[in-house]
């Protein structure tokens, strides 16, 4: 990147070569303002030109040290005046240098959250900051502070939601440990807190359901201590007063959940789901014993990876948490012990071994207390367990002939039922929580939806993981860029006012590799899924990927003999979800034969994952967005620590500085004439002496109050107003009332 010259790689505010660049860094120069230069570590420093001659400037930086680079190196610093603003959008030079200086100048006074525009940034402060407390939600609900704030950005949505009875949404992305989950969870505290006091405190229900997803969803891993392993639509609904009336949680874990097998295989130093933890460190003695339940480091699933234990986070405790929340979601205590049965299944199931017989490719179940559990806890016989976990039967011609299992296979087969039942739990879960939240829900229209999903993945080795939730965030990088870029400058276009194009990167062009048909990449990989002799390679050799098991963890599958165990079982739980495997809305019930043996394969993975995306999208396209972009200020999870270079990667990402150049020159409110004319025209005094028009009525309640012209536009449909003018105009109405 050396190559490209100082100003593109700062950002787009001003290219460089342009008459507009010359203009400023010449002036800058003349009158030896500050500047940011790179002198030799390649860091950003602010300084003074000393002087200069040809090319090249000597320049003083705030150290004391001079250095001499080239004038092409130099960027116009803001004025001291515009130190820390709120909005990125105030900064009179918004380059790279600057936009970070300030980000980074409001972190280092624990001010986590500035505005590049319409989008709200937060940038994670690893610490406890006091600005959540409750009388700050009164302070933003009131409007008597109105800096950027997660509440604040809330207010606005619940507001608008009101105001224009449409629904919103709040889209959170950012890196894993960037503090989506904690922010999502500040926003509900604040909905919940202004929408409460409705039907039977719904709203605690609404905050209590985070608590049970994330011991059942949440991890630990060397990113973050409890990173969600799973993506969360949470719609809550409002009556038509504004008032609470019931929630629905839509999850897109499966996905990741199969390929990641975090259940049976934990990386060193990371840990399985907090359940498993939870629940050993936490049952009450007669629940210990109705599961024999050891201690977590007695089970396979649990020890191997060395970590069983999170700095300061007491499972025990979590544990007498959870039970709590379940009962406040009123999950009753049977189906509560159904869950915890199934949990426990999971992890003697990991005790579970094998030995070889007489015949080498021939694996026995080791009979011991492992099996005994495991069959008691799901209900069936130990024997058809150990027979569904070391045969299989295959069809020859007419007849089904039994077919005992390698080692590995054996293997393969006891943790794919294990990683079967914790994703059917995991479903199970969110539904008895959906049911709950349901309770009372008027169909009022309204809805304000917080979207929590995992950012864009990029690390040495990227695999089908990677591949999927890089292509989930692709599609909303899009909706990000459809909503802010290219609806705005199309209407502007259309409506005919003056509008001055920014460019832009629009990613169809990555989408259509991803899902155009015949020859994108979810197609190559369904085509290459469904054929029995594909491998690993020849669908590479389609698509450029690091695609190693790319083909078995799209094809996602469970051993057909096993869903015939679990429906045989007497327990509740496995036999519901076997029964649903035959279920059309879970995916097609679809016998394959494949390497000589019946499996039960699903829809794939990935069109699965096309199908959830799509739904979603087509459920926020409806709605106003807010975005909040969360961003990782260190990798080491420090309180205090701002790595400008990791923050800067993460600001390129989602584009912020084209975000504050496209809002500052466009007009983010805007009316049809019609709206604009009903909502304000009363104001008028003499509204008789103008035309009945609404586009007139507009005009003259622009100079009626004197609005500044550059701060409007009028389009043949609609008017469009800078930023701050609806703030004064509604102000004005409200003194009119
Ligand atoms: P993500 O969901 O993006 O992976 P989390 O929301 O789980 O990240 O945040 C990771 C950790 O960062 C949290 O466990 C918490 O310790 C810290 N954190 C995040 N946001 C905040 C905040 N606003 N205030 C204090 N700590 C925070
Ligand atoms: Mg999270």
């Amino acid at each position: 990147n050396t190559g490209e010259s100082t100003a593109s790689r700062s950002g787009v505010a001003v290219k460089a070569g342009t008459p507009e660049w010359e203009e400023n860094i010449e002036y800058f120069i003349k009158k030896k303002l500050r500047v940011w230069c790179r002198p030799a570590n390649g860091k950003w420093e602010l300084g003074t030109i000393v002087s200069t001659s040809g090319e090249e400037a000597t320049v003083s930086i705030l150290s004391g040290n001079i250095f001499r680079v080239s004038t092409w190196e130099l960027l116009p610093a803001n004025p001291d005046i515009l130190c820390g603003v709120d909005d990125l959008l105030q900064l009179s030079y918004l380059n790279e240098p600057s936009v970070i200086y300030n980000l980074h100048y409001r972190f280092s006074r624990d001010i986590i959250y500035s505005k590049a525009g319409p989008l709200l940034i937060a940038v994670n402060p690893f610490k406890k900051v006091q600005i959540y407390e409750d009388n700050l939600v009164q302070a933003y609900k009131q409007k008597t502070m109105d800096n950027p704030h997660v509440y604040a950005l809330a207010n606005t949505a619940y507001n608008e939601m009101m105001r224009d009875e449409v629904s919103q949404s709040i889209i959170i992305s950012g890196e894993s440990g960037a503090g989506k989950t904690e922010t999502a969870r500040f926003a509900m505290h604040y909905l919940a807190s202004v929408g409460g006091g409705s039907s039977a405190g719904i709203e605690s229900n609404v905050l209590c359901t985070n608590s049970i997803l994330e011991a059942f969803g949440n991890a630990k891993t060397s990113r973050n201590a409890n990173s969600s392993r799973f993506g969360k639509f949470t719609e809550i609904y409002f009556s038509v007063s504004g008032k609470i009336c019931g929630a629905k949680v839509q999850t897109y874990e499966n996905i990741l959940l199969f390929v990641q097998s975090r259940v049976v295989q934990v990386t060193q130093g990371e840990r399985s789901y907090h359940i498993f933890y939870q629940l050993c460190a936490g049952a009450p003695s007669y629940l210990r014993e109705k599961l024999n339940l050891r201690n977590a480091c007695e089970y396979y699933y649990l020890k191997q990876s060395s970590c069983l234990l999170i700095e300061g986070v007491n499972d025990a405790e979590r544990f007498r948490i959870l039970l709590e929340a379940l009962d406040i979601v009123r999950i009753p205590k049977v189906y509560q012990e159904n869950a915890f049965e199934v949990l426990a299944a999971i992890l003697w199931l990991g005790n579970i071994s094998f030995h070889t017989g007489d015949f080498e490719n021939h694996a026995e179940v080791v009979v011991d207390e492992a099996v005994t559990t495991v069959a008691r806890l799901l209900g069936c016989t130990t024997e058809d367990l150990m027979v569904a976990l070391s045969t299989r039967k295959i069809k020859v011609g007419k007849d089904h002939i039994t077919k005992t299992l390698t080692l590995q296979q054996a293997f393969d087969v006891r943790d794919a039922l294990a990683k079967f039942l914790y994703a059917s739990l995991f479903d199970w879960v969110v539904e008895q929580i959906n049911i709950s939240l349901e309770v009372g829900k008027e169909s009022a229209g309204r809805s304000i939806n917080i979207l929590d999903i995992c950012g864009f993945e990029s690390f040495q080795r990227n695999s089908f993981e990677q591949f999927c939730i890089n292509y989930a965030n692709e599609r909303l990088q899009q909706h990000f860029h459809r909503h802010l870029f290219k609806l705005e400058q199309e209407e502007y276009e259309t409506d005919g006012i003056y509008w001055t194009k920014v460019d832009f990167e629009d990613n169809q062009d990555c989408l259509n590799l991803i899902e155009k048909r015949p020859l994108g990449i979810l197609s190559l990989l369904e085509e290459e899924s469904k054929f029995p002799k594909a491998s690993d390679l020849t669908f590479s050799n389609k698509v450029s990927y690091d695609s190693t098991s790319f083909l078995q963890k799209n094809r996602d599958l469970v051993h057909v003999d096993s869903i015939q165990l679990l429906s045989s079982c007497s327990c509740q739980l496995p036999k519901l979800f076997a029964a649903r495997t035959d279920d059309h809305s879970l995916g097609l019930s679809n016998p394959n034969h494949s390497g000589g043996g019946l499996d039960f394969q699903k829809q794939s993975v990935a069109a699965k994952l096309k199908g959830q995306l799509f739904k979603l999208m087509h459920q926020l396209e409806n709605t106003k967005p807010h975005f909040i972009r969360c961003i990782r200020p260190n990798e080491k999870q420090l309180p205090c620590h701002f790595e400008e270079d990791l923050v800067l990667q993460q600001l390129r990402c989602c584009g912020i500085i084209e975000v504050v150049q496209i809002s500052r020159s466009g007009y983010p409110s805007r009316m049809t004439h019609q709206e604009f004319a009903e909502r304000y025209g009363f104001m008028l005094f003499d509204s008789a002496s103008v035309s009945k028009d609404p586009l007139s009525i507009s005009v003259a309640l622009l100079h009626h109050f004197n609005v500044p012209p550059e701060t409007y536009q009028v389009g043949y449909m609609k008017i469009y107003l800078r930023m701050g003018q609806v703030a004064l105009l509604e102000s004005r109405r409200k003194q009119a009332l």
